[in-house]
């Protein structure tokens, strides 16, 4: 595997916590000669945060709004996967939003975000939440719900269009069947429908119902929640004693 793909939230932690699990992951995957882009639905700023601390040279945020990248003197630059026009209205439907449906909780990350605003779910009612989605459904804004928020957006944004996009643009010698993604949730859901190499860790069980499209692999087990997870798959594919 050259690249390893992997949403953040529920996949490179455990428990909602980064831990130690998740440095042993970058350790494998830097002696194997392979790259770890973070695909997550955090905001841009988060995407600093992530290259800056961790020896990372991509990152693609805001659910595949906007491809981070971190050059050889670790100067960090921003490519939008959407136009101008979009990220206005995007603007103007926040505030209307609000107005709207007052109880809408934003997330504290949403003043970092160009591409997408997210939605803090679990601070709200469920029958405000709907009313929320029913509102941006009206305006034909995009949603999709991650486990930590709904995220909304204009534009055609998600985790597959972001990450073929990447391999197209960022690293065209890559082949394709030596990529995986890993993911846990419903924001994972464009990965797993169309992406060829794909595994749920086993936190994914949650979500399973709500998911049109599965991931090719389903880990089990406690032993399998997020990071811990990964870092079995991974230990696997790179020892080749699985074949994908
Ligand atoms: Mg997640």
């Amino acid at each position: 595997m050259k690249i390893v793909f992997s949403d953040f939230d529920g996949t490179l932690t455990v428990n909602g916590k980064l831990g130690a699990v998740f440095f042993e992951l970058l350790d494998i995957i830097e002696k194997n000669d392979s790259e770890l882009v973070i695909v997550s639905g955090r905001s841009l700023s988060w995407g600093h945060f992530l290259l800056t601390h961790f020896p990372l040279k991509h990152a693609i945020m805001e659910g595949g709004g906007v491809i981070l990248t971190k050059n050889m003197d670790g100067v960090i630059s921003e490519e939008f996967l959407v136009s101008d026009a979009d990220l206005e209205k995007l603007e103007r439907t926040t505030i209307a939003l609000q107005e709207e449906v007052p109880e809408t909780v934003l997330s504290v990350d949403s003043f970092g975000r160009k591409s997408d605003r997210a939605i803090e779910f679990s601070l709200m009612k469920q029958t405000d939440v709907e009313k929320a989605e029913s509102y941006l459904l009206k305006h034909k804004a995009h949603f999709s719900r991650s486990n930590v928020h709904v995220n909304f957006w204009f534009g055609d944004i998600s985790k597959n269009y972001a990450v073929n996009y990447f391999l197209k643009n960022y690293t065209p010698h890559i082949n394709l069947e030596d990529t995986i993604f890993y993911g846990d949730s419903l924001n994972d859901e464009s990965m797993f429908e169309s992406f060829p190499n794909t595994v749920g860790v086993s936190n994914i069980i949650s979500v399973l119902d709500q998911l049109h499209h599965k991931p090719r692999i389903i880990l089990e087990g406690k032993e399998n929640a997020g990071a811990l997870g990964v870092l079995a798959h991974l230990k696997e594919v790179f020892n080749q004693s699985i074949d994908f």
